[in-house]
Parts: structure tokens; sequence; C-alpha cells
């Protein structure tokens, strides 16, 4: 038997393994599914015939997700998690390599290392922005460049004006807005101007669904054709479809939570100005190096290496949470005066 060498020397991701009462680490929505809703989803749970497959693109929930977001159900496809379709983006387009924008979502570099393309990183500036001239001397050849914004793990959005000036090349970009829902506003509108755009949505994190793995993408017809081709079969089960569609059904239910999510980052962002970077996302990048002291008071935050090292990135949870996290992060404050 013989292994692949690439699949040989991967590191596979890391979730982060330390797991503390309060779970502040993995970006996850503090609120399970409304209680208003618990109740449907149970009725759906008896309705489902899990004898059959489900339709194998997800189309009720493409209808609904076009229907939302004034597209139509050939511009979207529904993948198991948004980390599906950042798979199914690197085996999309041709090209030798994928350009990154550390510090950032590790995925785009794990999928474009197992697929087969070289990585050409072009680090965010200064002030986690995007540095337009130096991706763009990166393009010759590239099959596709991966933006996040809100950046994961900074929080910042990037600047309109320079994903434009991206997308006027005419290379492929997948903008990741898994956090869109947190910010002032997105760019998915930029997809009628743009076909060599694909936005890249999830329920994972303002929905609450990220054990029921549901992500979409958005894009051109045309590449949404290309990527249901390249696709496997059913990659939605039938109870995340049916749950998805829920939570659509009651959005003013998710909306209430983000604005309570987005309220509560705002206060964390105050009490912690000093260390604070700016953020449109539900969690905050810390520079301060406090994981292991927060961990061994019961609160887990993501730690980092390299540029990041002395960072620590918190994600908003529940008004109780962020109040004892508040607590804890004043203690190790003025433990180092
Ligand atoms: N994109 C970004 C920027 C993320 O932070 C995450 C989750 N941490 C994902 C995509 C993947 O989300 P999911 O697969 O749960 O939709």
């Amino acid at each position: 038997m013989k292994i692949r060498e690439t699949v040989k020397n991967f590191s596979p991701y890391n979730p982060g393994t330390a797991e503390a009462g309060i779970r502040m680490d993995k970006n996850e929505s503090p609120f399970s599914l409304p209680e208003e809703l618990k109740g449907k989803v149970l009725g759906e749970l008896e309705k489902l015939t899990v004898n059959r497959y489900p339709q194998s693109s997800g189309d009720s929930l493409r209808e609904k997700l076009a229907d939302f977001h004034y597209l139509k159900k050939d511009n979207i496809v529904v993948g198991s998690g948004s980390d599906q379709l950042i798979s199914y983006s690197t085996h999309l387009f041709a090209g030798k390599h994928a350009v990154v924008t550390p510090p950032t979502f590790s995925m785009y570099r794990f999928y474009a290392e197992l697929n087969g393309l070289d990585v050409r990183p072009v680090p965010l500036g200064e002030d986690f922005g995007l540095q337009v001239k130096k991706i763009k001397d990166n393009l010759n050849g590239a099959a596709v460049v991966f933006l996040c914004s809100p950046n994961n793990p900074t929080g910042n959005t990037f600047d309109r004006g320079k994903i434009v000036e991206i997308l006027e090349t005419g290379v492929p970009v997948v903008l990741d807005e898994a956090y869109g829902e947190f910010a002032d506003e997105t760019n998915m509108n930029l997809i009628k101007g743009y076909d060599n755009l694909v936005v890249l949505r999830t329920f994972s994190k303002a929905f609450g669904l990220a054990g029921a793995r549901v992500g979409f993408a958005a894009g051109d017809s045309d590449v949404v054709g290309h990527m249901l081709r390249v696709k496997p079969p059913y990659n939605l089960n039938s109870f995340s479809l049916r749950v998805a569609e829920l939570l659509l059904d009651h959005y003013e239910l998710v909306r209430d939570r983000i604005d309570l999510l987005t309220e509560q980052r705002k206060k964390l962002y105050n009490r912690f100005e000093r260390y604070s970077h700016p953020s449109e996302a539900n969690f905050l990048l810390m520079n301060l190096d406090a994981s292991d002291y927060l961990l061994d008071r019961g609160i887990s935050v993501r730690s980092f290496t390299g540029r990041l090292a002395e960072y620590i990135r918190v994600t908003v949870g529940t008004k109780e949470e962020n109040d004892r996290f508040t607590h804890a992060l004043k203690s190790y404050i003025s433990d180092q005066i």
C-alpha cells in the first residue's frame, strides 16, 4: 500500500482541544435552537423518511436561500458546512496556485494543498487590511484567491473597493462571509456584477447550527453549475436540510440573536478597547497572551503561533459568559501590572 506523499506530510486541522466550561474558542453561537422551534424540529424528525435519500442537491433549501437573498436557485449550491465548499473551490478552477492572505482561516491552505495547488501567502498589512498590489503581483497562473471578510481571526472586514479591484482582474475569487451576518454590510450583491466571484456563507455561526453542518456558496449560475457537477450526491442530509429551512422561515428569531451578540461584542470591545482589534464578527482579537490563564479559570479562548502568538481570539458568548470572561481578563491584566 502506498500513501500519497502530500497526505503523509499533512497536518490535520487543529480545532484546539482544550475545552472548558465556558467555550469562547470556536466562534460558535452560544445559543442552541430557539425554544419556539424545538417542537417544530421534533415534528419534522417524526415526518422524515430517513430510509429515502434526500433530494440530491438540497433543492428545497436552495430555493429558500435564493428567495432570501434575492437570487435564483441556480446561483446557490449547498454543502455540508461551508468547509465542504472551500474544498470544492480548490478543484474547480484551472491554475497552479491559490492565493491566501494570512492571518486567515487555515482551511483555504489545507484544501488547496490537499487538492494539489501550491499556496502563495500574501500577508495582510499592518492593520490587517488587504495588500492589493502584492496580491495582484501573485495572480499570474493563479487558480483562485481566497478572501475572508469579516476575516477570521482578525475580525475586520476588507474594504469593498479593494475586493472589487481584485475582482476586476478576472481571477476567480472565493469570498468567505462566514461571519457576514454580524457585519454592517456584506458583498453578496457583487455576484451580480462579477461572474468570477463565489461568496461562501454558513449556518454554523449566526444561525447557531454548527452541529448540523450547513453552508452554501452563491455565485454566477455558470460557476455554480460547475460546482454542482463536482459535488458528491446527497451532500446534505435530510435532517440538516429541514432544520436550516425552518430557521430561514423564522429568521426574526435568528435576527434577535445576531442583534444581541453584536451588542455584546460592542460592550466587550469597549471594556477592552486598548487591546482589541475592531471587529464586525462574533469574536474579538485581543493583544493579550492570556489563554492559559483563562483556561485555568474555566474559559477556553483561541491562541495562535507566529504573528499572532501574543494574541487571543475570543468568541462573544451570552451576557453571563461575557461578564465572567470580563472578570477573569481584568484580573489577568491587573496581575501583569
Ligand atoms: N469559514 C470561516 C472563516 C470559518 O471561521 C469557519 C469555521 N470556523 C468556516 C468557514 C467553516 O464553517 P462551517 O464548515 O461550519 O460552515
